[in-house]
């Protein structure tokens, strides 16, 4: 399983992109997790087929990890793409994510490929990949992600600060990101994850890897300079490309 970080940053970072991975398996299977703002440009950037990425799954609809949806559509309109894309999120997030999809191409009512709508549920599989999701502690219901593959385990929390039920799901897993938000501690009814949680959780658990991100931008140095002391943690970054498989 390949992870390529396509944006590791908050909502309103001017340093990187919006948050979003691409997951790749040993047999090419493409999916993107999140598609923000600036995600499509980063994805026109990679110079690849409009074809590649079979599903997109979307952990929550903030602004930051959805409305790049319209523009990737449109680019996709565009280049003549002719393979089904399969969305996956939460029920209640359909219709304002059929929205911008149908906004992809609008007066007119359809694509030139087909979109599939599929609702998250606590575990379901794509091709030969098993998901399961997880509520987050964030101000919109969040979903994490958990993806089985190739004999390899990936966790992404998408936004908000851990839950049991998210911290349970990353068990044991070859790499997990964490949302980190702030580098000072939160109150614990907070919506966003912190440098000293990320800590703790990482120190209770039996992570292989666990990789921050989302932090906003002025607290971006000071996790950085703490998280370099600690062994199996690090702070993601637009580009970063991991092979689980290596
Ligand atoms: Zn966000
Ligand atoms: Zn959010």
């Amino acid at each position: 399983m390949k992870i390529e970080v396509i944006g590791c940053g908050s909502a309103f970072s001017k340093i990187s992109n919006t948050s979003s991975l691409l997951v790749t398996d040993n047999t090419g299977n493409q999916l993107l997790i999140d598609c923000g703002p600036t995600v499509p440009r980063a994805l026109y950037n990679r110079s690849t087929s409009v074809n590649e990425i079979g599903a997109i799954y979307f952990t929550h609809i903030h602004p930051d990890h959805c409305t790049g949806l319209t523009a990737l559509f449109n680019y996709w309109k565009s280049h003549h793409r002719t393979e089904p894309v399969t969305i996956f999120c939460q029920e209640e997030n359909k219709s304002p994510l059929q929205f911008l999809a149908l906004f992809a191409n609008w007066p007119a009512k359809e694509l030139c490929f087909e979109v599939h709508w599929q609702m998250i549920t606590d575990h379901f599989v794509w091709n030969h990949w098993q998901l399961e999701t997880a509520e987050t502690q964030h101000e919109l219901t969040n979903r994490a992600l958990r993806i089985s593959a190739d004999g390899q385990q990936l966790f992404y929390s998408g936004d908000g600060r851990p839950t049991q039920a998210s911290i349970d799901l990353m068990q044991h897993t070859d790499l997990a990101f964490q949302e980190c938000a702030s580098f000072d501690a939160l109150d614990e009814t907070s919506s966003h994850g912190d440098f000293y949680a990320c800590k703790a959780l990482l120190e209770k658990s039996n992570i292989k890897r666990l990789g921050l991100y989302h932090c906003w931008d002025e607290a971006i140095a000071e996790i950085k300079q703490s998280a370099a002391t600690i062994e199996y943690l690090f702070v993601s970054h637009d580009g970063l490309t991991i092979d689980l498989s290596e």
